[in-house]
């Protein structure tokens, strides 16, 4: 019998999942896959497993798959015999009927599971181990995992694209977590400058405030800071797309006049009490028109 790639990924996930009991984890497997076409296994646990007690049951795997052990199936008349013989034996307790003839798969001194399907004869036919991807849904871990040569170039392949990224943006390729924090910083130092500069203009009263193409969105927090500790002033803003106002509650902005003036060169949005905020065509008309009307309401209030 020739080996196919699923025989392989199947007695890797026996591997695996004793590789994570080992670990102490008290791990109940739901479901395992490892008959798809696309030759992808999925193992979905009951717990929420930690990414890096993952990582280490993969290494052991690999360990486990290249120190060849025998891969050897022994027939039981029932459960309790099968006990008997292995008492570390996996067996899935809702899916296995007591009183029937157990088929037992051992790798070695390693794992002993009750298992019908079909096994590698020694785990060096596996070849590799590599786990694709970890997700945590309702307090379950799924993960995905390929065998094989899969497993080799699907790491390749993840491997190149660090090598690209360091290439391209000349950093050193084992240091992408340093590089990654970094650039993190990085932004965030910007957006802290991005707000110190806005909060000074906005203190400047210098309204209109024409935002270029930042997102007017990202400051939402800082301009309801500025009015609720200025509520005499107003803040208008426009960037190449959006139009956001914001009157403080002691400003005399006549908001529903104002609205009704942007519609007519094309605002499209909402007006509330105190704020407006919608999408605007023309930003230059807009300016204008904010400018001329910021202007008269301050000299009606004179
Ligand atoms: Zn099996």
């Amino acid at each position: 019998m020739s080996v196919s790639e699923n025989e392989g990924l199947h007695s890797a996930e026996h591997i695996f999942a004793r590789s994570l009991q080992n670990l102490g984890e008290e791990i109940h497997v739901r479901k395992a896959d490892t008959f798809s076409e696309e030759k992808l296994g999925k193992i979905f646990i009951k717990e929420n497993l930690d990414a890096e007690k993952v990582f280490v049951a993969e290494a052991d795997t690999n360990k486990v798959i290249n120190s060849n052990l025998k891969v050897n199936e022994t027939m039981f008349d029932d459960l309790n015999k099968a006990i008997k013989r292995f008492p570390k034996l996996r067996f899935n307790e809702e899916r296995l009927e007591k009183e029937k003839t157990v088929r037992v798969i051992s790798i070695g001194d390693f794992d002993f599971s009750a298992c019908i399907h079909k096994h590698v004869k020694t785990t060096k036919e596996i070849l590799a181990f590599s786990i694709c991807n970890i997700s945590h849904l309702r307090g379950e871990t799924e993960i995905r995992f390929l065998s094989g040569l899969d497993a080799i170039l699907f790491a390749i392949d993840k491997k190149n694209d660090i090598l690209r990224l360091s290439l391209q943006n000349g950093f050193d390729p084992e240091r992408l977590s340093d590089e990654y924090s970094r650039l993190k910083g990085a932004l965030k130092e910007e957006k802290d400058n991005d707000i110190f500069l806005l909060e000074s203009l906005l203190n400047a009263s210098n309204m209109p405030l024409d935002m270029g193409n930042m997102r007017i969105s990202d400051f939402y927090r800082v301009f309801n800071k500025f009015i609720k500790e200025s509520p005499g002033k107003d803040i208008a803003v426009v960037s190449s797309s959006q139009i956001f106002v914001l009157a403080g509650e002691k400003s005399g902005l006549d908001i529903k006049r104002l609205s009704e003036e942007m519609k007519r060169i094309g605002f499209v949005g909402e007006a509330r009490q105190r704020t407006i905020n919608g999408k605007i065509n023309d930003k230059e008309k807009a300016l204008k028109l904010l400018r001329l009307y910021i202007r008269r309401e301050a000299k009606n209030a004179q």
